[in-house]
């Protein structure tokens, strides 16, 4: 059933939420093998799920995720239970709010049944660099799920949650959502409140949905989007109903394909998935029209540079005196700072602290910071150009099919290669969505549409169009 059928069922008494979370908590038991959940909140999801049942009971209309079941990325802060973002550093964190959106799911009487594992500080593309553990594909096990939000993407996978959130800063919701053959999106920059959204690169960062279906999460990015008098940087734009064109196809709609996007580098059955997809949006009445994206190239470049940048900066807050763990044997302030630093970070972690503070430091500003922030403008001039002439811009999602577990290990730069497709996005702010294409063995070929800023509503439309074309529905 998708999210809508659930709903409504729970509305009706046909199903109770109890039902559907307790199903929830049982998959998480049968799967905890994946390693998809950081931690499980089965106790206070049933109680909650008890008192949604019950003011339904007593003739209370109930909110739009009516007692739904669902998953949160470890670095999106609740009060309930720990957000650890999968470090050392955080694993005893207690937050003493919620984030925006935790609060919004809670208006809308959804069950958060348990925090989900990411690559450190949503650090990385593969959930390895989670300091507890990797996180298995449930496609299969001897490939990465993807990342950072791995978790998220393998929660919805397994069909243990519906839907989930993660956060995507340069990919890490549309590359594990990619790799584990579900959709996923992450909205305008502003679209989505970070307030709560444990920050790394915070010019980059947006909080998004993850569901088997492009309607399920168009569904849940209503519930969570909207201006925040806590975050500055969310946008004051009116929400439409995103789901609200959903079904209207893709007739006339214009599809821009970048030609950089499709040459060296690209596997071939990602190629020709894409190729088959393109031909039937074609027969499907769609225009495509062949596009330029000189800068693609230097997508990651920039990325690199001013996303470590601000991770370094924001990642200094972590010094021993709040939040943290506390070393044993501190003798003064100054290794207080070395120890915690020391010992709560993981190597990637560590290895993104250095090179941010390299490209931020006198003498080095100008050759690489500044020139990064021209690259991004360049990209998104782009873009803007781009959607001068079409609607919707077509790419890859990932170069390849997910990578063997332990690739990324001693090979940092070949993850950061990955990113190709999908750093732009963030550089330029925009919304960009991943759905799956083609089963391939147990894996999913899959694309990425991408739209200009605050067009959510379109970009599911032609999402949806896809996924239909695709035929492949998990529900
Ligand atoms: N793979 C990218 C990185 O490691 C993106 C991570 C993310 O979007 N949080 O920085």
């Amino acid at each position: 059933m998708n999210l809508k059928q659930l709903v409504t069922q729970i509305k009706s008494g046909e199903t109770s939420s109890e039902n559907l979370v307790q199903t929830s908590l049982d998959t998480i038991k049968k799967t905890e093998n994946l390693n998809a959940y950081l931690s499980v909140n089965d106790e206070i999801a049933l109680e909650k799920a008890r008192a949604i049942d019950k003011r339904r009971s007593e003739g209370e209309e109930l909110g739009t995720l009516a007692g739904i079941p669902l998953a949160v990325k470890d670095n999106i802060v609740s009060r309930e239970g720990k957000t650890t973002c999968a470090s050392r550093m955080l694993e005893n964190f207690n937050s003493i709010y919620n984030a925006t959106v935790v609060e919004k799911l809670n208006g809308a009487d959804a069950v958060v049944v348990g925090k989900t594992n990411l690559d450190e500080f949503a650090m990385g593309s593969s959930t390895e660099f989670s300091a507890f553990g990797t996180t298995l594909n449930p496609l299969d096990n001897s490939v990465i799920p993807g990342g950072s939000s791995g978790g998220s993407a393998v929660a919805v996978a397994t069909g243990s949650v519906p839907i989930a959130l993660g956060s995507d800063t340069g990919g890490s919701i549309r590359q594990p959502a990619a790799c584990c053959g579900v959709v996923g999106m992450k909205p305008t920059y502003g679209r989505v409140s970070r307030y709560g959204l444990v920050a790394f690169a915070s010019s980059l960062d947006q909080i998004g949905p993850f569901a088997r279906t492009v309607e399920d999460a168009a569904y849940l990015l209503n519930v969570v989007s909207g201006e925040d008098a806590h975050d500055q940087t969310s946008a004051p734009q009116p929400v439409p109903d995103f789901t609200a064109s959903i079904s209207k196809g893709v007739q006339g709609m214009t599809f821009g394909v970048p030609k950089e996007c499709f040459g060296e580098g690209l596997a071939p059955c990602m190629k020709a998935s894409i190729d088959k997809m393109i031909t039937k949006l074609e027969k499907e009445g769609a225009v495509i029209k062949e596009v330029s994206m000189p800068h693609v190239d230097y997508g990651v470049s920039a990325y690199y540079i001013i996303a470590t940048a601000e991770a370094s900066s924001n990642l200094s807050r972590y010094d021993g005196v709040r939040y943290t763990i506390r070393p044993e044997s501190v003798t003064d302030i100054t290794s207080l700072y070395f120890k915690t630093r020391a010992e709560g970070f993981g190597k990637e972690v560590k290895r993104r602290i250095m090179l941010g503070t390299y490209v931020l430091s006198a003498g080095f500003y100008d050759a690489y910071y500044m020139q990064a922030q021209k690259v991004r403008r360049k990209i998104t001039e782009d873009y803007n150009t781009a959607f001068k002439g079409c609607d919707i811009v077509l790419t890859p999602t990932m170069p390849e099919l997910p990578e063997k577990l332990g690739e990324f290990e001693n090979d940092p730069l070949k993850a950061y290669l990955g990113d190709i497709y999908t750093v732009g996005v963030n550089l330029a702010g925009l919304p960009g969505i991943s759905v799956p294409l083609e089963q391939i063995g147990s894996l999913y070929t899959s694309l990425q549409l991408i739209g200009p800023a605050f067009s959510e509503e379109t970009l599911f439309q032609a999402a949806a169009a896809v996924e239909q074309l695709s035929g492949i529905t998990h529900t």
